[in-house]
């Protein structure tokens, strides 16, 4: 039986659809959405990541600006630009696009952005908040897994759910918040004795590795609900994931493709924490 797909474009645009709801409920009180997007050097991956987002953004109504700095700007430079978005009333999001230059310490930047401010959910305090079972913003991509299994009905409460990957934009935020969920988790990492020995036992597979065919279909329990987050391109120079997507979907009960899962959701659950908060900020 071939698993069911859970498209992450419809998804996004459904989540898309309900920002712009949002928003324009917000605007209708007087109150304008903005997210402040800063992108330093010149980075071609980046700038593409950034453009996308500015115009998802204008696509459901919300503000973006764009701060287009030079490689060479400074430490010092880039944390003054912080301090006046922080200070900016019409902002509620700021997401510093990373990589930043090596010059620049990326974690001094990412806690120089107010907690209050932070779109990507990568502040250390949010990243408590998240543990403490507090969440404030969540990280994007892992926020969005958790739409996607919400979307395919997954019964979290009791599952046995394996995280393959510990980064901490993906893996470790992963891991909690299927864990307050109730599943029980395993975090996989690339000293795991035995991988296929977890992966087997779960009902919920997340694979965020960045290896092209990594899952293979005798490592998924049938009926399992496996989730792509990786992001590869292949011999052919096609866009694929960390799942060998034709095989294991003849074994899931749900399954995400690359593209077309993931990757539209970390863009939609931006636009979700920027409404988020300037819902908070509006009160
Ligand atoms: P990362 O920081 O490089 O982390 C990769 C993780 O995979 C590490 O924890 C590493 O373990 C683990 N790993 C490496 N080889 C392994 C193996 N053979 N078995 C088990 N685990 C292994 O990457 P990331 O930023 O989390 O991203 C992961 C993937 O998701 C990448 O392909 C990235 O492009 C993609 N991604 C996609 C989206 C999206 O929107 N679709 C968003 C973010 C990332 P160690 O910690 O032991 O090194």
């Amino acid at each position: 039986m071939s698993a069911k797909l859970i498209d992450g474009n419809a998804l996004a645009a459904s989540i898309r659809n309900d920002v712009g709801r949002r928003v324009r409920r917000l605007a209708d009180l007087g109150l304008t959405t903005g997210l402040a997007v800063v992108l330093v050097g010149d980075d071609p991956a980046s700038a593409v990541y950034v453009r996308n987002k500015v115009k998802d953004c204008h696509e459901v109504g919300i503000v973006s600006t764009l701060d287009r700095l030079p490689a060479q700007t400074t430490e010092a430079a880039l944390l003054a630009r912080i301090a006046q978005l922080n200070a900016d009333p019409a902002v509620h999001g700021i997401l510093v696009q990373l990589p930043l230059p090596r010059h620049i310490d990326s974690h001094r930047v990412i806690e120089a952005i107010s907690p209050a401010k932070d779109a990507d959910g990568f502040h250390v305090s949010n990243v408590g908040m998240l543990v403490t079972g507090q969440a404030l913003f969540r990280p994007c991509t892992p926020y969005g897994v958790m739409k996607m299994l919400e979307h395919a009905g997954a019964h979290l409460d009791g599952a046995e759910a394996v995280v393959i990957g510990r980064s901490n934009i993906v893996g470790k935020p992963q891991a909690l918040m299927l864990l307050a969920e109730g599943a029980t988790v395993t975090i996989c990492h690339s000293r795991t004795r035995d991988l296929a020995a977890h992966t087997r036992r779960a009902d919920i597979i997340v694979a965020a590795v960045g290896r092209i065919g990594l899952v293979t279909a005798d490592m998924v329990k049938p009926g399992a609900i496996v989730i792509d987050v990786g992001m590869n391109r292949g011999a052919d120079g096609k866009l694929c994931g960390d799942v060998d997507f034709a095989a294991v979907r003849e074994v899931a009960s749900a399954i995400t493709p690359v593209p077309g899962g993931v990757g539209p959701m970390t863009r939609a659950m931006l636009l979700v924490n920027t409404i988020e908060a300037a819902e908070r900020a509006a009160g």
